[in-house]
């Protein structure tokens, strides 16, 4: 496999090599180019130097540019998805879907327009507010989705006029330099470009003058380093952090209806989605027919590298997040916790963790008040409604949530006293393109996707005018 950077519309070897490891495997399968400071300078000035242009076609100039971008992704499927499965892992049928969401975004963005919007318009004046780009954007990408996320800032940035720099992180670099790759005979140069680092270019991209929005999708503690790192400049920014995500099951739910939908949203990706459910409260009368259906669902899982079509359950992404995870699991004793099925790794050198299910902590427990991003799930038991909800915000994190009930109108009132950006209702991860999506509390800052999502990459003038008798 040979994968280049994009900068300036150029395809460009990096000044240093990343081994980017197969996590089903635990070894190298490919080398990929890391750029160099010299190297995210030029991509910046490329982007500024585009950026003008890009901002002069407007929309209807630039739709074609995102539509044919999407045509050409769609039309790789495979090698993506294929690309994805071994540097991320998971199921291929997962990764072709991935690859479909991505395609969609842009395809979506492409038609959406921010209108003026008229304020006033009367005989003695006419206040008009108007949306521009704000420049240069650079998107920071997690190891988790690195392609999906991507085109949720990707779609919504380019329309509304903005150049964009991808930096995806450094275990899972070759997706996003294929996205780049089949950009490269499609936009402008520097409109879209790609920049792979050892963790090492961060601080550069945040602090730049000439970068205006840094859009970021990643850790808590990683995010707060961006922000201030920011300040500096006041650039615009775009956090979007961790969670640790809540499942309420209330005491109406069809357990045997619930119980898989609750099992896939703990255990998607192997658990590492920032919206992942990371925590169920049941009520005492349903915490043992609930923990058993669990515990059956994750004896029954397939877990495997994902290239197996049975596989429903791939690995852990990368060396440190495996062992992260496995220390969440060595928590659960010693927080006088029960650990139910699995709580151990698979032999062999990928980084697979057997589904865990966990009973009896508190909510102070590690497993339970930090985010293990992992297929590791504790199940605590409440006694009321307002008991759970006071629970479930006690978290420092406000990302999502979800709401499990036969009685909908009783879930959509519960879900109105969450203090989370999103709250599910008998679903979860819906994510729609038209849908904005943010973290409250320490789960971020700003938005994505529907119109909230691209005025966030736009600045706000208003044009006053006062008309002459
Ligand atoms: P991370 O914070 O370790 O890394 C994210 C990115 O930041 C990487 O590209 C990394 O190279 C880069 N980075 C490292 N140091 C930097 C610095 N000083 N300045 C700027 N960038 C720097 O996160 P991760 O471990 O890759 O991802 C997992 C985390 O992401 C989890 O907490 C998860 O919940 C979160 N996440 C959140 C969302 C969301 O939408 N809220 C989505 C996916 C993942």
């Amino acid at each position: 496999m040979n994968a280049s950077l994009l900068i300036d519309g150029a395809l460009t070897a990096g000044e240093a090599e990343l081994e980017v490891i197969n996590p089903a495997t635990g070894q190298v399968f490919a080398r990929a180019p890391a750029a160099n400071a010299a190297q995210a300078e030029q991509a910046i000035a490329a982007a500024k130097r585009a950026q003008r242009a890009w901002q002069a076609l407007g929309y209807s100039g630039r739709q074609p540019y995102l539509e044919t971008l999407a045509d050409a992704i769609e039309a790789r499927t495979e090698e993506l998805a294929d690309t994805l499965n071994r540097e991320r892992g998971g199921p291929l049928a997962e990764c072709r879907r991935e690859v479909a969401i991505t395609a969609g975004a842009l395809r979506h963005f492409a038609t959406q327009t921010l209108e003026d919007e008229v304020i006033r318009d009367n005989d003695d004046e006419l206040v008009v507010a108007q949306r521009y780009p704000q420049g240069v954007v650079v998107a920071i990408m997690p190891w988790n989705r690195p392609i999906t996320l991507l085109s949720f800032k990707l779609g919504p940035a380019l329309i509304t006029g903005n150049t964009v720099i991808a930096k995806p992180a450094p275990t899972t670099p070759l997706t996003t330099l294929l996205l780049g790759e089949i950009a490269a005979d499609i936009l402008p140069a520097g409109v879209f470009q790609t920049l792979t680092d050892r963790n090492d270019l961060g601080a550069l991209l945040t602090s730049h003058p000439d970068v205006a929005h840094v859009s970021f999708t990643g850790s808590t503690p990683t995010g707060k380093r961006v922000l201030s790192s920011a300040a500096e400049t006041l650039k615009r920014f775009t956090l979007e952090l961790g969670g640790n995500d809540v499942a309420i099951v209330l005491d109406d739910a069809d357990i045997d209806t619930v119980a898989p939908k609750i099992f896939a949203a703990a255990m998607i990706n192997a658990g590492q989605v920032c919206y992942a459910t990371k925590r169920v409260y049941a009520p005492r009368s349903l915490i043992e027919p609930l923990t058993e259906a669990l515990v059956r669902l994750a004896n029954e899982a397939k877990l495997g590298d994902g290239r197996d079509p049975a596989t429903q359950i791939g690995p852990l992404q990368n060396r440190m997040q495996y062992e992260k995870v496995l220390g969440f699991i060595d928590s659960v004793n010693n927080d006088g916790g029960r650990i139910l099925t699995g709580g151990e790794a698979l032999p062999g050198e990928g980084y697979f963790i057997a589904p865990t299910i966990v009973r009896d902590l508190t909510d102070d427990a590690r497993l339970v008040s930090e985010e293990q991003f992992g297929p590791v799930l504790p199940i605590l038991a409440y006694d009321d409604i307002e008991e759970v909800i006071a629970r479930a915000n006690a978290s420092e994190y406000g990302l999502g949530g979800a709401i499990w009930t036969s009685n909908v109108a009783r879930g959509v009132e519960i879900g109105a006293r969450i203090e989370t950006g999103t709250i599910w209702i008998n679903q979860h991860m819906a994510l729609p393109y038209d849908v904005p999506f943010g973290g409250a509390k320490q789960s971020g800052i700003g938005l994505q996707n529907g119109i909230d999502g691209m005025k966030d990459f736009t600045q706000l003038r208003i044009l006053n005018a006062r008309r002459m008798s």
